[in-house]
């Protein structure tokens, strides 16, 4: 699905220079790179602070953990999405309420978010699910008349963007009150192990998450709040450092192979290609078709071709074993089953060429002619 090995070996110099810096310095815990890193990410990123933390489960955790809520109360997200963004919602004793996605963006309806506001909730967490924005103003209305802050799920989208009705654009994970990130190898701008961050534009508020992410200190030894120990190493940092300035030729590239994807299968009888919203600067973490007929059957035949296409998610978090008995569900969730039965992603990363990019394609469609 990624092809780290080849980015690394087209980028080998600046990162091996990178951590080689780190190696001399031996500063492996908070060093001048993890400062560096979260100043210039926050350039990029044009948001106030960037709390970077060990990975994108820490970061939705701690983000919740600011927010100092009660055992019972609710917290609005989807169950069509990765399981870490429900997983710390019921590990601080809080409910998940589900609600529905829209079945042309994978995200969550912000028609649905307004039926499942109850007295106890307490919390919004929408997900850029694939790389694509939420249809953020919607939710951000929803949520000032209620009173609710919005943690944003932004592992799959950085760099991707927002456009608000007056034309303004921003950056996902700095729209609402907090953004969460991941740095998981993987991801869009991934690290070579565990990585995350917190984004924030409010100074107060930054400064708590960072003492969260630090045992709660507030300063060596002086621990107010309880929190977790929760760091980005230096030599992670190291990397994303150097990684950081390719990021939107990283995004140029993967919208390039979305293109090539949706001119293939444009006007297919059996597939519906990613809807792009117009409200979004789509990333493309993924690139996830809507296939009507034996969606299993095709994934078996691309793997049959060494083409490693996946489903994200085949179980929505609602139906896993260890959400049993915990959460509320708004609605039916129809939209979400649909999509779960329905949805395949393809490869995509970085270094895709032409000749990978034909050969995919060209098994996709062989398969809905046998
Ligand atoms: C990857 C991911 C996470 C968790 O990130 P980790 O760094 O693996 O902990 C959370 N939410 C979503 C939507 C993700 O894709």
């Amino acid at each position: 699905m990624v092809d780290l090995r080849s980015q690394y070996q087209r980028l080998k110099p600046q990162i091996d220079a990178s951590i080689q810096q780190v190696l001399e310095s031996a500063a492996f815990i908070n060093g001048p790179p993890v400062h560096e890193f979260a100043r210039k990410l926050a350039e990029y990123l044009q948001a106030g602070y960037v709390i970077p933390c060990a990975n994108g489960t820490d970061a939705l955790q701690i983000a919740l953990m600011a927010l100092e809520l009660k055992p019972g109360d609710e917290v609005i997200c989807p169950s069509f999405t990765y399981f870490a963004t429900v997983e710390v919602i019921a590990l601080l004793g809080l409910t998940p309420v589900f609600v529905d996605v829209n079945p042309r963006t994978f995200n969550i309806e912000p028609d649905e978010v307004k039926k499942a506001i109850s007295p106890r909730t307490k919390a919004i967490i929408p997900v850029h699910l694939y790389g694509q924005s939420c249809d953020m103003e919607p939710l951000l209305d929803i949520a000032r008349h209620h009173g609710l802050p919005i943690i944003e799920d932004n592992a799959q989208a950085i760099g991707a963007e927002y456009v608000f009705r007056d034309g303004t654009r921003k950056k996902t994970g700095t729209i609402a009150l907090i953004g969460c990130t991941s740095f998981f190898p993987s991801k869009n701008l991934g690290c070579y192990g565990d990585g995350g961050a917190l984004i924030t534009n409010d100074a107060a508020l930054a400064e708590r998450l960072r003492m969260i992410a630090n045992h709660g200190q507030s300063r060596r030894y002086y621990h107010d709040l309880i929190g977790v120990n929760s760091r980005l190493d230096s030599l992670q940092a190291a990397v994303l450092m150097a990684k950081l300035p390719h990021l939107d030729d990283f995004i140029r590239r993967r919208r390039a192979a979305a293109d090539f994807y949706d001119a293939a299968f444009a006007g297919h009888p059996d597939i519906t290609i990613p809807y792009r919203a117009p409200y979004s600067f789509h990333v493309f973490h993924q690139y996830t078709l809507i296939v009507h007929r034996e969606r299993d059957a095709l994934v078996q035949y691309l793997h049959q071709r060494n083409i490693p296409a996946m489903i994200y998610y085949p179980v929505l978090c609602h139906q896993q074993k260890a959400f049993v008995g915990k959460g509320r569900l708004c609605g039916t969730l129809h939209h979400s089953y649909w999509l779960s039965q329905r949805v395949v992603s393809l490869p995509m990363h970085t270094e895709l060429d032409s000749d990978q990019l034909q050969y995919i394609a060209n098994s996709v469609k062989e398969f809905f002619v046998t």
